[in-house]
């Protein structure tokens, strides 16, 4: 049985054995390496630049690379890397995810590829999970590849009002008084940030930056370079956890708010199992025929129905409204999904449980929840710009990521990014306690049991620190805690820098930490606190109690959905060969086990006897709800894989019209481009109007129609032309609108009428793709419907997609040919880009209208673009 499993071990360990020849390669440097002086040592640079110019490849020089940066890392900061890390640093060369424990030190691995790929001069990216890491990382390594002569700078969100688009480049020349945690870190702007050799930020920047600079009117607007090697952090939580929500560039539109609020009335009138189905799992709601019949009587009698029946093409714009009330209603319930605070819909982070100010559901989703509990809706946006996480980061040449936790999902990061996974070993061997879940008969039962740990590990003195699915529970438990008398500290992922002091101090004796998941992530906890700043003795006396009392341990509250972010938070503990405990208290009320877990779980109990306060701790409860977690994992992702599907068939639009962006952006030849639209348009008109098989060629018609896109010569009449063929005519036509427009061009000059040609052309196809996203997000939902008819909509969305987008290429044309007659240059400042600039809000964070405004202006919102 499970032959297989002995395979896939076996091809890691043949993968690691293979590595370990480059590792003794690189160790049998060392002594040449440790010769050097600081300033030979950053010569190697410029001497591997060189011979790489030369045709030596990126592996041939590796050895070398990893040699410097190793030696340069022991020098600056104090840290040589392992031989496990140099074998972590081969596999993220190689484009592959390197999975290696938590405390295993992957910051500075990822130093020794980013160095190696960044001498080839085309820019290396580390994408860490949040704005606090990717300063902290970019700073804290910053001294290796400042000894290497290699610049790095980081990005990352807003912080403060003043700042908009915030970069940093770590010079230690630079020293900023007012700034004690990174004081030689020097602002600069994101294009600069971007010229650095390597740059450090979060996911959420590098998408945005690549969705702005697509949105740019003029190419010294764009901020990135090619997308050449990105080592993604944390790898797991950015390609999966995050990738189903895709990044959105929003600006406000004009909505019927008052459609939602009818849709929210009329809804509860349907009858579950009648007039809809649930597909609890999928977490899906489907009209039944008679429910469909039951809408289109009510909708009729509202005087919304535009045409009997809702399939019907006038009515469109209804099902979206209808499929998210129903949505809203019997899917997602306030105070688990969402909740309602201030007048407001905010949405509930399944992750780590933390309310998400400013997100917002697509596609009309959150109008509809808003409607349901009536609160004011919010404006609706409309999509200016958007991309998943997952075709933004296949834009790179190379990939790589790293992360503790990346075997479990495996198959999913092969299959959607083409990444391979290796398991490195770790340094020392690893003796945490992984005991078996303990589980209850309720929640009640559960939390008391875990209050009662807490007091007894506290009073010994070890450290604990307790995961939650959710603010909630933390606070439940942290009453508890409270009463009992325990000191606690509680952290929810909201402000990353401060909560990166707290957990750093975690392991000191008697620490109780309560986290939901993701709080504190990326930073190291260390038995004995954070020895920085503090007495060593002292320090290590309280490091050396803790490790007699046995380290760390971890207590996880509940099982989450994916074994994933239960490992990660059992890897918090046992780092570097430490010892540690973990354990994870199940109640049968816990969500997975209920939903999930179904009869095994329960047969099983009902079969060992189980009564109200004996918790029972059986390798097999263990078993089936590990089984259980199998099962949810396969589910999401089939829904990623969905959103990846879909998303596909927008990006090869996507692919196109940016590439179109950037040719008239670097200067193409639009002139012939664009007289050869206004021909098609002609050839388009004179075909309606007079072609051979029309019974009656209507020539006064065509001469309007053209002269509404060109001016006509006097000397042209229906008469005159009534006597030519078509395709005469059509040259004759041409041929006046060349004249023409050589006759304008004379008139405005040469350098004016390219000017206004990449102007219309631009203006033309960004409001055109503007739309296009929203009929795209049409068709998504419209195409759900056909679900029913047992057609596959990914099918239907493919076909008429492609349909729309043909009908966008003709749009164009269309736009291009009909306006660019009509437009000139006026003295005034081109409005265009203000226009761009005034849209150009991410939809991840809402702007206030107290808050500095987007576009950089300093101003107000409201008294700027929001006005
Ligand atoms: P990870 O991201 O893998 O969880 P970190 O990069 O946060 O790990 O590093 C964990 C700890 O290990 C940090 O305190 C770091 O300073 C330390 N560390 C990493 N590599 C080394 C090394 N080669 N020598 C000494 N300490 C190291
Ligand atoms: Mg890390």
């Amino acid at each position: 049985m499970f032959k297989w499993l002995g395979i896939l071990t076996d091809s890691n360990e043949k993968e690691i054995k293979r590595l370990e020849p480059v590792v003794a390669q690189i160790n049998s440097l060392d002594p040449d390496f440790q010769r050097l002086s600081d300033a030979e040592l950053r010569a190697k640079t410029d001497e591997l630049k060189a011979r790489l110019k030369d045709g030596e490849t990126l592996d041939e020089l590796l050895p070398e690379a990893f040699a410097a940066v190793r030696e340069a890392a022991k020098r600056t900061i104090g840290q040589r890397p392992f031989d496990v890390q140099l074998m972590g640093g081969i596999v993220l060369h190689q484009g592959k995810i390197a999975e290696m424990k938590t405390g295993e030190g992957k910051t500075l691995v990822a130093t020794l590829p980013l160095y190696l790929n960044a001498l080839t001069g085309e820019g290396c990216h580390l994408v860490t999970v949040n704005d606090y890491l990717a300063r902290r990382d970019a700073y804290w390594m910053g001294p290796i590849y400042h000894a290497l002569g290699m610049s790095v700078a980081s990005i990352y969100p807003q912080q403060n009002p003043d700042e908009h688009l915030p970069a940093r480049l770590y010079d230690p020349d630079y020293t900023d008084e007012q700034d004690s945690r990174w004081p030689h870190f020097k602002p600069i702007t994101r294009r600069q940030a971007y010229e650095a050799d390597i740059t450090y930020g979060t996911n959420n920047e590098f998408g945005f930056d690549y969705l702005r600079d697509n949105m740019a009117l003029d190419l010294s607007q764009y901020v990135q370079h090619p997308l050449n090697y990105a080592i993604v952090d944390e790898v797991d939580n950015i390609l999966i956890d995050e990738a189903r929500t895709p990044l959105i560039i929003s600006g406000a539109a004009e909505e019927a708010t008052q459609k939602y609020y009818t849709f929210a009335r009329l809804v509860p009138q349907l009858k579950r199992d009648e007039d809809y189905t649930i597909e609890e799992r999928e977490r899906q709601v489907y009209l039944t025929e008679p429910g469909m019949a039951k809408m289109e009587r009510s909708l009729h009698q509202e005087g919304l129905l535009k045409a009997p029946s809702l399939y019907d093409p006038a009515n469109y714009g209804l099902n979206r409204y209808m499929e998210n009330a129903l949505k809203a209603q019997v899917l997602f319930k306030r105070d688990r999904d969402y909740v309602v605070k201030d007048g407001q819909v905010l949405i509930v982070d399944e992750f780590t449980g933390r309310l998400m100010f400013g997100r917002r559901y697509s596609e009309g989703l959150h109008q509809s929840i808003e409607a349901k509990e009536r609160v004011k809706i919010q404006r609706e946006s409309v999509t200016l710009a958007t991309i998943t996480f997952q075709n933004y980061f296949r834009l790179y040449q190379k990939l790589a990521g790293m992360t503790g936790t990346a075997a479990t999902e495996a198959e999913e990061l092969y299959k959607i990014y083409k990444l391979d996974v290796a398991v490195i070993p770790t340094n020392k061997p690893m003796i945490r306690i992984d005991n078996p879940d303990q589980i209850y008969k309720d929640e009640d039962a559960k939390f008391k049991a875990v209050a009662k740990e807490i007091e007894n590990l506290h009073k010994q003195g070890s450290p604990v620190l307790i995961g939650t699915v959710s603010i909630e529970k933390s606070e439940h438990l942290s009453d508890l805690l409270k009463r009992k008398g325990v000191p606690h500290q509680i952290l929810n992922a909201k402000n990353h820098t401060g909560e990166a002091d707290i957990i750093a101090q975690a392991g000191k004796v008697g620490a109780v930490t309560v986290a939901t998941n993701m709080a504190g992530r990326g930073v190291d906890i260390i038995l004995g606190g954070n020895p920085a700043e503090r007495d060593e003795k002292d320090w290590q006396e309280e490091h050396d109690r803790v490790v007699e009392f046995g380290g760390l341990h971890v207590l996880g509250t509940e099982r989450h959905e994916a074994r994933r972010i239960d490992n990660q938070l059992r890897g918090r503990s046992g780092r570097q060969g430490d010892p540690g405990g973990s354990r994870f208290y199940v109640s049968l009320e816990d969500d997975v086990v209920h939903r999930f877990g179904g009869d095994r779980v329960k047969g099983f109990m009902d079969w060992a006897g189980f009564d109200e306060n004996t918790p029972i701790e059986h390798s097999m409860v263990s078993k089936a709800i590990e089984n259980a977690q199998v099962k949810v994992e396969g589910y999401h992702f089939d829904v990623r894989k969905h959103l990846v599907d879909y998303d596909d068939v927008v990006n090869k639009h996507r692919e196109v019209i940016y590439a179109e962006r950037k040719k008239i952006l670097s200067g193409a030849d639009l002139k012939a481009n664009i007289l050869s639209m206004v021909r098609d348009e002609i050839e388009g008109l004179v075909a309606a109007r007079c072609s051979d098989d029309l019974v009656a060629p209507d020539y006064a018609g065509l001469l309007e129609d053209a002269a509404a896109v060109f001016p006509l010569p006097p000397e042209l009449n229906p008469n005159t032309i009534s006597q030519m063929k078509p395709k005469q005519i059509t040259d004759k036509l041409v041929d006046y609108a060349e004249q023409s427009y050589e006759h304008r061009e004379k008139e405005v000059g040469a350098e004016n009428t390219r000017l206004l040609e990449r102007l219309v052309m631009l203006r033309t196809i960004d409001s055109l793709w503007k739309d296009h996203l929203t009929a795209m997000d049409e068709l998504r939902q419209r195409a759900g419907l056909y679900a029913v008819r047992q057609v596959d909509p990914l099918v239907v969305y493919k076909k008429e997609g492609h349909a729309y987008f043909d009908s966008l290429l003709a749009s164009i044309q269309h736009d291009v040919a009909n306006t660019i007659y009509k437009v000139s240059i006026t003295k005034k400042e081109a409005p265009a880009q203000r226009q761009a600039q005034k849209v150009a809000v991410p939809a991840g964070r809402k702007v206030g209208r107290n808050d500095p405004c987007p576009c950089g202006s300093g101003k107000k919102y409201k008294h700027c673009c929001g006005r």
